[in-house]
């Protein structure tokens, strides 16, 4: 008990939703009366929802979408390679018999246990796939500018999963679009009484990337470097009929069986990610850990106080147990950090000093700790590629009576 009672609220003069651990700083969280945030009242709908009658509305969707394919792809499935696109690529091809064109926007800081599960992925549900990959140079500059233009690392990835899927769409001819989980899960944005089922284009650009392509462009970064993160216009998207669905909308979501499933039949492998206890959100990526610190630095709350509110709302942990776990992970410096410091040639106080610009008005006289990291993290946080060349070259560098162990060393790894 001493341990639960030492936590508590990280900032005490924070308004928290009186279910969960969301704080009052998480962008567009409403309140009830009662103080209950959007996401608690979902998940109470999620229990009085008639999934079954949800799950014939899928069921119909799908049909009437492979009814008008003709020769092309039924549908399109974006995917990363995390256990939720595996998941998807379960129930669209195992359960509804659909063919999928799957496409991915690589943000191209795939980490080693991602590579493997995208790569895996394609394997199992023999799909054919479409990778967008933007090259690295503008990658590391996007990186710099992303931190000052919306205060987190990662606006490439915000902009170009949203876009990428839908020129795709718009390319080949195929209207549908199946994501996963549903917005009402996690984020206050929708309710599972009123899905979302209207398309909005724009909405990654609303809840994730903030700035449009042209918003972004700099002394170093062109209108034309830009390009590839465009959203269709309307009228492609209109002429083509362009709509989207969220799996989680129609089917009873829950992370943690939906994870048991795909390493148990699929293979999928977790990892350890930086800022949270959980093993398998963003599993895909090496840079989680410096996005959610840095959210952590604006908004007073990282990784786990998400996950930890979610596992709240499934009655998987009480409250006092998620506060602990905030405290043990939200506060820690990334070693993701590192990585990142290196690609924009930014200094560490000049990576705080950006943040400190982007900090929440009600955390402004507020000190928020920071802890170093106690272990080493599992993996390398180096992009998968880059690996895969140091790898060779240091072979190539050995002497060749030293080149086989480390040939053996890395494969036994
Ligand atoms: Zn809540």
């Amino acid at each position: 008990m001493t341990e639960t009672n030492r936590a508590g609220r990280p900032f005490p003069n924070l308004q928290y939703c009186v279910r969960c651990c969301v704080p009052q700083t998480q962008e567009g969280v409403i309140f009830d009366e009662l103080g209950v945030c959007q996401a608690c009242q979902s998940a109470e709908q999620k229990i009085h929802i008639d999934w079954a009658e949800r799950e014939r509305d899928l069921r119909r969707t799908l049909e009437a979408a492979k009814a008008s394919a003709g020769n092309n792809y039924d549908c399109i499935i974006p995917i990363s390679g995390g256990k939720d696109s595996t998941f998807q690529l379960h129930v669209l091809t195992k359960v509804y018999g659909m063919k999928p064109l799957a496409v991915t926007f690589s943000h191209n800081w795939y980490s080693e246990t991602g590579w493997y599960n995208l790569q895996n992925s394609l394997e199992q549900f023999n799909v054919d796939h479409i990778m967008f990959t933007p090259n690295r140079s503008l990658i590391n500059r996007i990186a710099k500018h992303s931190l000052e233009g919306i205060g987190d690392s990662c606006w490439h990835c915000h902009a170009g999963v949203g876009a990428f899927p839908l020129q795709a769409a718009v390319r080949f001819n195929i209207p549908l679009l199946v994501w996963g989980e549903s917005i009402a899960e996690s984020s206050g944005r929708a309710s599972y009484k009123t899905p979302v089922r209207k398309f909005d284009r724009e909405y990654f650009t609303k809840v994730s990337a903030k700035l449009r392509p042209d918003q972004m462009v700099r002394d170093d970064l062109s209108e034309r470097d830009l390009y590839p993160f465009n959203v269709p216009t309307a009228e492609e998207c209109e002429r083509v009929g362009v709509y989207g669905i969220h799996l989680g909308d129609y089917i009873f979501w829950d992370d943690e069986r939906q994870t048991e499933f795909v390493r148990d039949t699929y293979g999928w492998r977790e990892t350890q990610i930086e800022g949270s206890y959980k093993r398998y959100k963003s599993a895909e990526c090496i840079m989680p850990g410096v996005h959610d610190f840095a959210n952590y630095l604006k908004r007073g709350y990282g990784r786990a106080t998400f996950h930890s509110s979610v596992d709240v709302r499934a009655g998987l942990l009480s409250r006092d147990e998620a506060w602990e776990l905030i405290r043990q992970n939200d506060g820690v410096r990334p070693e993701g950090l590192d990585y990142y410091l290196k690609i924009t040639g930014m200094t560490e106080a000049e990576f705080f000093q950006t943040m400190e610009k982007h900090r929440r008005a009600e955390l402004k006289k507020t000190v928020i700790p920071i802890y170093p990291k106690r272990e080493p993290n599992e993996e390398r946080l180096v992009p998968h590629p880059q690996q895969l060349i140091e790898k060779v070259m240091l072979a190539k560098a050995q002497p060749e009576s030293e080149a086989a162990p480390v040939a053996q060393k890395s494969e036994s790894a």
